[in-house]
């Protein structure tokens, strides 16, 4: 069979060690190394455990026997890999290179291919499905306090069928839902991912996950959506070649893969209506309601180096002399904020990078994700997503006034 884009299958790698060490039948690895060993792509931008199971590193792979330290998922893994590929691979202008996404690092990456900070010809995106990732730190703590387990004998930490399941050493398992620890503020997905409205990231070339695959093969292949050209050609590939394995993927199993979707789409409208529901009028009043908590920032600077979005070579707020001094060298905090707003807010895609480093614990990310949902209403621009013929609404956008004045 020869794949097309919107076609899906069960797949797993034919390289029974891959097979054994990848999360769920080791395409996502049989494809890198194809890609890598055909010199497709000069090297694979993935992620591999570091010192345990809640250290996600970042790694540049150029060869191809170097890739089975990439296979797993490390759902404590919160790294935003666009920021990566723009910071410290020049956007992809001097080396092809195939990607891991998620479905945040998917929109990321088409935001920074929108705005020509990453050149869209040398990537692949090979995308990952995601219900969520969690914080490492706030993990460790959850499964000694909540779980009663130890963390360094943790071997899997999944959320099945509702539940967020901590798998040990020894094969026992403990399960709590995963809606009691949220609602409870006991653990759980970071508070960005619970309002994410992309699972499935057909953003990118292929789409790949879990959700969906049913009968034998139920944790042992992976359900493959081709969500591109680019993507169907390499898949139709190391089928070709005999890399992966498929199997037609069940009527049944594709409908339970949309249900699930649909569930979780669900629970992050409601967890943005509880988000947004205090700010019901324009931009600036998000930025009314929340300029006390704004007024806590100390100027370090860790949003906007944190943030994939913001890519200004000289940045304005750069300053000379000390930050901290108030109204001093950097502008007042609703200043400084609404600067990095018309940078950024327009195509946020609620990575959640910036809340994720705030000393002041200011709710940063929700902030832009509100400033965000009002921009789409506006705009009609769903970052990260196909905006063909949109303008970018901070920069492209022209209103009728000044299209008559020209
Ligand atoms: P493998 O061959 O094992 O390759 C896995 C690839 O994922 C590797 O290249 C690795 O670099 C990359 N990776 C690992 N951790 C991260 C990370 N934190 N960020 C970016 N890349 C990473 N599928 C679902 O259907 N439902 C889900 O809810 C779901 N949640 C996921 C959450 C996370 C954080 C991740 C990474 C994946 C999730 N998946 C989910 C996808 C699923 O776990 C498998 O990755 C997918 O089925 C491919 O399996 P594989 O054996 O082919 O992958
Ligand atoms: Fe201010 Fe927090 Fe950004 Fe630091 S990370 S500049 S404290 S908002």
């Amino acid at each position: 069979m020869s794949f097309k884009v919107n076609d899906m299958a069960y797949a797993y790698s034919a390289n029974d060690t891959i097979k054994d060490k990848g999360e769920y039948g080791g395409v996502v690895t049989s494809i890198m190394k194809y890609l890598l060993e055909e010199n497709i792509v000069d090297g694979i931008l993935a992620v591999e455990k570091g010192w345990d199971l809640y250290d996600a590193v970042p790694t540049l792979i150029t060869d191809p026997e170097e890739l089975i330290k990439s296979a797993g998922s490390l759902h404590c893994g919160t790294l935003n890999l666009a920021k990566i590929l723009t910071k410290y691979l020049d956007g992809a202008r001097d080396m092809k290179l195939a990607i891991t996404c998620k479905p945040c690092d998917a929109m990321t990456i088409r935001e920074l291919i929108r705005k020509g900070k990453i050149i869209e010809d040398n990537v692949i995106l090979i995308g990952v499905n995601c219900g969520g990732t969690m914080a490492p730190v706030d993990t460790i703590k959850m499964i000694k306090k909540v779980y009663n387990m130890d963390p360094s004998e943790i071997i899997k930490e999944e959320i099945v069928k509702g539940q967020l399941v901590m798998t040990s050493t020894d094969g026992s398992e403990k399960r709590i839902k995963i809606d009691y620890l949220e609602e409870k503020g006991l653990g759980g997905r970071r508070e960005n991912c619970r309002r994410c409205s992309l699972k499935i990231p057909t953003n990118a070339d292929l789409a790949l996950g879990n959700w969906g695959v049913t009968g034998d093969l139920k944790g042992k292949a992976t359900f493959v959506d081709v969500c591109s050209k680019k993507g169907a050609e390499i898949f139709n590939k190391v089928v070709d070649d005999g890399l992966v394995k498929t199997v037609e993927a069940k009527s049944q199993g594709i409908e339970i893969r949309q249900n699930i979707v649909n569930t979780m789409l669900n629970q992050s409208k409601k967890q943005k209506e509880k988000d947004f529901e205090k700010t019901t009028g324009d931009i600036i009043d998000v930025l009314k309601i929340y300029k006390d908590e704004l007024s806590k920032c100390i100027k370090c600077y860790g949003c906007r180096e944190a943030c994939p979005l913001c890519y200004c070579e000289d940045c304005c707020l750069e300053s000379e002399g000390p930050e901290w001094i108030p109204g001093g060298y950097t502008p007042a905090a609703p200043f400084f904020h609404l600067t990095r707003m018309v940078h950024m807010a327009d195509t946020c895609t609620n990575c959640g990078q910036c809340s994720e480093v705030c000393p002041s614990e200011i709710p940063v990310s929700k902030i832009w994700a509100t400033v965000n949902e009002k921009i789409k209403e506006t705009f009609n621009y769903y970052s990260g997503r196909d905006n063909k013929g949109v303008p970018l609404p901070f920069s492209e956008y022209e209103n009728t006034t000044t299209r008559r004045a020209k």
